[in-house]
């Protein structure tokens, strides 16, 4: 609600100025010397600093002369916690990747408290780098939760469910029941998590174990997420094994509804693009980790041409290696230029709608994040223009994409509150945080 003070302005608790405001609205609308007021954590009006000046007295004010203020970044799909394995194991086939190093290496050293540090990592990392909603899953999430609710980014947490002995869930049979535990611990524990449940993938989730795991979604109302045709061998393995490819698989299942959300679906075929879309799936794009481990290439511009609720993520750190959502977009952007001979595909502004809107619509939150306008929630970032590698500046969404990096984020701001200032977090030692990390790590190697 606006109030208006004596003087006939409205009171707001923090206004902040820029060079440029990238709203991402409907009409992808840049304000020149623009400016937005928060009361709260909600914006309250977005325009021009000299019209909102004359209207609105703001307790506080953040100048961000020299900047862009645009929305915080929304990371679709990671594993926080494995950042502990950043570099531990590259340049290795996948199955070898995952079966002789990930899995071996979270059998011997998760735990809930390595989870927490892990994930804390990948919060300072992802503030640092302009990422204010991300959406997670692993095991021994009460870490990652403990980790969110403890910090202001905003994430949803989500735990993992396999079909063999995993970290945490040393007995398969009540991987389903673990997990449902685990929504109830968290559910409204905090304004800024949201539970979730993960099932790895289709051939490591028996078709009980995922229709069971939608089913306890469905009761809680939460998001059920999937790792889902990321490689060849997985849509050969499922037509093996059930004779259907894997988006067909989940259909058959009954799991496809706008509360689901895919990650990768990289070995999609137009039909099944089409069903995702009929269903509104949300469905996450993450070309580097699918570069790193050759898993293929995307069929994003056809993806972007159904409509499809599309975000972007940078998955895990052991296939990444780093979280870094501008490096993630400028990726995107080239990737598919090369892989069609065309470069006028996956264009700029449609990747940064990818990293704000599109992941906010995919994870059902369309609604209050994604884009700066009155009303949405007050997650916003502040990128420092005044860089040699930024400088001239025509065109804000390709400086984004094709220039920038995490390191220019100059301010954060989650549900209305400064979170990073003049690029120092405001409640995070973060040298704490790489010092336990090392630690960890020093037990690994
Ligand atoms: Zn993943």
């Amino acid at each position: 609600m606006m109030k208006q003070d004596r003087e006939n302005k409205i009171r707001a608790d923090l206004m902040v100025t820029g060079d440029y405001v990238l709203t991402l609205n409907y009409e992808k609308k840049v304000l020149e010397k623009g400016a937005l007021a928060i009361t709260g954590d909600s914006i309250i009006a977005v325009d021009k600093a000299s019209v909102l000046k004359e209207k609105i007295e703001a307790r506080e004010i953040l100048d961000a002369s020299g900047c862009l203020v645009m929305p915080g970044l929304i990371n679709l799909h990671t594993h926080g916690a494995m950042t502990c394995f950043r570099g531990l194991a590259d340049d290795l086939p996948h199955q070898e990747w995952l079966h002789e190093h990930i899995f071996p290496a979270e059998a011997h050293h998760l735990s809930e408290e390595t989870v927490y540090w892990g994930t804390m990592l990948a919060i300072v990392e992802m503030i640092k780098s302009g990422t204010t909603t991300f959406c997670d899953g692993y095991f021994y999430e009460d870490g990652a939760a403990r980790a969110v609710a403890g910090s202001r980014i905003r994430a949803v947490v989500a735990q993992g469910v396999i079909d063999f002995p995993a970290p945490g869930v040393p007995d398969p049979k009540i991987n389903v029941k673990a997990a449902e535990a685990f929504v109830f611990r968290w559910q409204g524990k905090s304004p800024h998590l949201i539970p979730s449940i993960f099932c790895h993938s289709p051939y490591t989730c028996s078709p009980e174990t995922l229709t069971r795991t939608k089913e306890v979604c469905r009761e809680h109302g939460i998001l059920f997420q999937i790792h889902l045709a990321e490689t060849m061998n997985e849509v050969e393995e499922i037509q093996k094994r059930y004779g259907r490819r894997p988006v067909e698989h989940l259909r058959a299942l009954g799991l496809l509804d706008a509360e689901t959300l895919c990650h990768h679906a990289v070995w999609v075929t137009n039909e099944e693009i089409e069903l995702l879309k009929q269903n509104g799936v949300g469905v996450s794009h993450n070309p580097e980790s699918n570069m790193k481990l050759a898993s293929g290439v995307a069929p994003v511009p056809e993806m972007l041409a159904s409509g499809i609720k599309l975000g972007l993520g940078t998955d895990g750190c052991a296939s990444n290696n780093n979280l870094d959502m501008f490096q993630e977009m400028d990726t995107a952007a080239k990737l598919h230029k090369v892989h069609w001979r065309d470069p006028t595909l996956c264009s700029a502004v449609q990747v940064v709608a990818m990293a704000s809107t599109g992941g906010a619509s995919a994870l059902g939150m369309g609604g209050i994040l994604g884009s700066l306008e009155s009303g949405k929630k007050a997650d916003i970032i502040t990128i420092d223009l005044n860089k040699p590698h930024l400088t001239p500046m025509y065109e804000p969404c390709s400086h984004l994409v094709y220039a920038a990096r995490g390191a220019d984020v100059r301010d954060v701001i989650i549900d209305g509150r400064m979170v990073m200032r003049q690029r120092q977090l405001l409640d995070i030692d973060e040298q704490e945080v790489m010092g336990k990390v090392r630690e960890i790590a020093a037990a690994i190697r």
